[in-house]
């Protein structure tokens, strides 16, 4: 099927940045982007779309979640980052069920694709039902069964979450036209030991798998890990050949210029996940730097735990404020490179090259944001609206591969309202 969307505004790919087209046309071809520009295409489409006081931009790319954790959405606020999850987080963690997973994580898909992730990263236990559920919704994501161990004596053969993490990638990797990506993750450095990490780091890169991290989040875990190793989280994953195979890494608030010069070596992406960031009191990440060095920066939400949403745009806002209130400096991350975190480096760090701009040839993952809302009205520069005036509620249209999941407020794979219900009925049982 042909798709012509026309009279609509666009945040076109141009060059290393972006290029905005007034009252343009975009067309889709399948699942691919056949036509971009202002001039109407002269091939015919089998159906045209009128999006007027619309702008179109890249689907958000959600890097860092898990998004099951919607259903301990509020849970244990205003504690500590080790009071929180291993005193309130985990205790509810282990009630969970696998039918619990997969309501939560309907409840996350709702969220997200309403608010104009495309994409989204995940690490979680029972990642089959996210599988499932991506399969039957038609978002892309990337999923991940995290690696733990909590027992010194436990060999890396007996370890079964590492086990079910390697037979994830082995069932599921490329499911759905390659939609359905499947990762591996070690959760993080204070969560497992070095002869698990070592030989599973070697099983990614032998399998061509790609790694997910939780990287240098708390000073505490920084301080801990060089107490015990006498080096840094991210050394001690470089050591151990984590960053052989590409990784992703979330927060990176504490890491050292040495860290960095590792990353950089590798090509480990940071994660910024700055509402988590804050709402934990973790600190600040040295986004500027990084970016200044060439990592591949990118965006993510943390778990609704942790935030206590998935909504991106909130998270474009964050970040675009956070760094120039920190740094005194308001010249600092330019919407420009917020709006690249968000799509182009996270399309880069989820192994998805053929996504995560607009362009001839790209796949059609694209989004709508309304223009006609008071907030949204003058419009002299849509990037800067885009970063610092959108809402997640202005998500007027969401596409992936070509098919529409979302527009104006209805959902047309998804069963909002079983979902809502049977979740939050989980969620009391949980929480009861
Ligand atoms: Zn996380």
């Amino acid at each position: 099927m042909k798709l012509l969307l026309k009279h609509c505004d666009i945040l076109a790919a141009g060059g290393a940045g972006f290029r905005c087209l007034e009252n343009a046309y975009l067309g889709v071809d399948g699942d691919t982007i056949d036509y971009i520009g202002t001039e109407k295409p002269r091939a015919a489409y089998d159906q045209e779309k009128d999006l007027s006081g619309r702008l179109l931009l890249p689907g958000l790319i959600n890097c860092h979640g898990h998004s099951p954790m919607v259903l301990l959405r509020g849970v244990g606020s205003d504690l500590s980052l080790q009071e929180w999850l291993f005193g309130k987080i985990m205790p509810i963690e282990d009630k969970l069920t696998a039918e619990d997973i997969r309501l939560g994580n309907q409840l996350a898909l709702l969220e997200m694709i309403s608010t104009g992730t495309t994409s989204y990263s995940d690490m979680y236990f029972e990642p089959q039902t996210a599988v499932e559920n991506a399969l039957a919704c038609g978002i892309k994501a990337n999923i991940s069964r995290p690696v733990q161990c909590f027992d010194k004596n436990e060999s890396y053969a007996g370890n079964f979450r590492a086990r079910e993490s390697i037979q994830l990638f082995q069932d599921f990797h490329g499911a759905g036209d390659g939609r359905v990506r499947i990762d591996f993750s070690v959760h993080a450095e204070y969560t497992c030991f070095e002869h698990i990490v070592g030989p599973y780091s070697a099983d990614c890169k032998a399998l061509g798998g790609r790694m997910h991290i939780h990287l240098s989040e708390t000073k505490k875990e920084h301080d801990e890990c060089v107490e015990k190793y006498g080096k840094t989280p991210a050394r001690w994953f470089y050591d151990l050949g984590t960053f052989d195979c590409p990784t992703a890494a979330a927060h990176c608030v504490f890491v050292t210029e040495e860290d960095m010069a590792l990353m950089l070596e590798k090509g480990v992406s940071p994660i910024h996940n700055p509402t988590s960031n804050m709402k934990l009191g973790s600190g600040f990440a040295p986004i500027q730097r990084m970016l200044d060095l060439g990592l591949n920066v990118t965006l993510g939400t943390d778990g609704a735990a942790s935030n206590n949403n998935l909504n991106m745009l909130e998270e474009l806002h964050l970040a675009a404020v956070l760094h120039n209130g920190y740094h005194r400096d308001p010249t600092i991350l330019k919407p420009a490179q917020l709006l690249a975190m968000a799509t182009r480096h996270g399309a880069k760090l989820q192994g998805r090259e053929d996504t995560g701009e607009l362009a001839v040839g790209k796949k059609a993952d694209i989004i709508a944001l309304d223009l006609t809302r008071p907030h949204m009205v003058p419009n002299f520069d849509p990037m800067a609206l885009t970063v610092y005036s959108a809402q997640g509620s202005d998500v007027v249209m969401t596409m992936v591969d070509g098919k529409i999941l979302y527009e104006n407020g209805e959902f047309l794979t998804l069963d909002a309202d079983k979902i809502l219900h049977e979740a939050g009925a989980a969620a009391r049982r949980l929480h009861g």
